[in-house]
């Protein structure tokens, strides 16, 4: 059992450190108020290499392995929570068009997600169906050979910012085999989108996306039809990790921060780290971040062995944005009054992560997952 990280990911660990510290970490909060993504400041992370690591090189990734894709996601959360979710979405829709749609579409537009040209979204939940996805209704109808999508997609991050969406559709009333996955450009006639006002995650956006008889080629299908669900799962299982990466970067920053400030933050005539009841909930939180790391490493490593790791997925994807709002709220609470307000950015960085808790699936179904892979069907409520 090997530890350490290798010379290449301390080396690019340092440049997205130095490029977190620099540039991202002075903005957190403006961008928020701005309610954006920073176009240049995604371009910057692009041009330092910093998006898409995992993804082969002619598609113009490193073919890095996704270890070396969580450091990344770990350095990026820590400058901003919302900017790391720029390598999330390159890595989990990066790579399934890299493996599943048209070769010359995949050229067009892998390149430009990986050089922070453009943005990705993925498009799997519906008004009526978010943990039930299976259920999901929005219609792509065959006509000739194009495709018409019909239908809403809802709660979709970057929806009013993406540049191309895979979009999770219905091809027949076959259950999950009658889902399939289309790459969609977002300028199409026919797409609208709308923006809501979310209680964190406020750069990134989230929003529905119409399709009013939207014509997509059948060339733009992912894969074979009726696999939508196969093909995204896996990606699942990927994205899961880096979440928990990308929640527990944050926490790390606040309470390193929030150290700082209790080692010089005076009461009743010392500095309040001399309280237990002050260094104790660092301490601790030291200890959930530590125990976070090893499993979602683990997790990244077992992806990169080709072991499997649905279940370890699932545990980073409940326990690291639990535990990341759990210590948020403790560096909050450990700032006072100075806390409650946007002087700091831990209370934003609280707001931000909570909704991973909801986002990309809850820990409700996590648990559920976790439970069918150590015991098999007995523990699924539907079959
Ligand atoms: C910040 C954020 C970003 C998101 N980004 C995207 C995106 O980019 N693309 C996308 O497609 N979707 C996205 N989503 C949607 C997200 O995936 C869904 O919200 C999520 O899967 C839950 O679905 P739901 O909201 O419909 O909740 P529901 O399915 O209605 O669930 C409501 C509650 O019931 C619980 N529940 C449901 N079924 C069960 C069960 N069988 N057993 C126990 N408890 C259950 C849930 O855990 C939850 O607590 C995002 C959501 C958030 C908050």
């Amino acid at each position: 059992m090997d530890f350490s990280f290798t010379e290449e990911q301390n080396a690019i660990r340092d440049t997205a450190k130095r490029f977190a510290v620099e540039h991202l970490l002075p903005n957190y909060q403006k961008r928020e108020q701005e309610g954006k993504m920073s176009r240049s400041a995604v371009k910057a992370m692009g041009e330092l290499g910093l998006i898409g690591v995992e993804l082969p090189e002619a598609f113009g990734g490193l073919g890095a392995d996704c270890q070396t894709c969580g450091v990344i996601m770990e350095e990026i959360s820590r400058g901003d929570f919302n900017m790391a979710s720029i390598q999330i979405m390159a890595g989990l829709n990066g790579q399934m068009i890299c493996d599943h749609a048209h070769a010359d579409l995949a050229h067009e537009w892998v390149p430009r997600i990986i050089s922070g040209d453009a943005l990705v979204a993925i498009a799997l939940t519906e008004p009526h169906a978010g943990s039930d996805a299976v259920n999901l209704k929005l219609e792509a109808q065959k006509s000739g050979d194009k495709y018409l999508l019909n239908g809403e997609k809802t709660s979709i991050s970057l929806a009013t910012q993406a540049d191309v969406t895979i979009v999770f559709a219905r091809t027949s009333d076959d259950g999950a085999r009658g889902v399939t996955a289309f790459l969609v450009p977002m300028d199409l006639p026919g797409i609208s989108t709308s923006a809501f006002n979310d209680v964190g995650g406020k750069s990134i956006g989230r929003g529905s996306i119409f399709f009013d008889q939207v014509e997509v080629p059948a060339k733009n299908i992912m894969g074979d039809i009726g696999q939508g669900f196969k093909i995204v799962m896996h990606g699942f299982d990927y994205s899961r990790v880096l979440i928990g990466m990308q929640c527990l970067g944050a926490a790390m920053q606040s309470v390193e921060e929030t150290w700082a400030y209790v080692g010089e933050r005076e009461a009743f005539g010392r500095p309040i780290a001399k309280f237990q009841g002050v260094s104790f909930p660092l301490a601790e939180a030291e200890t959930d971040l530590a125990m976070g790391r090893f499993l979602c490493y683990e997790a990244l490593w077992r992806r990169d062995q080709n072991l499997p790791h649905t279940k370890e997925a699932a545990m980073c994807k409940w326990w690291a944005p639990k535990k990341a709002h759990d210590i948020l709220i403790q560096c909050v609470l450990l700032h006072g009054h100075a806390g409650w307000g946007d002087d700091y950015p831990h209370q934003q960085r609280m707001r931000d992560v909570m909704g991973l808790q909801i986002g990309d699936g809850t820990a409700q179904i996590q648990k559920m997952v976790i439970a069918r892979e150590v015991a098999g069907k007995v523990t699924v409520s539907h079959v």
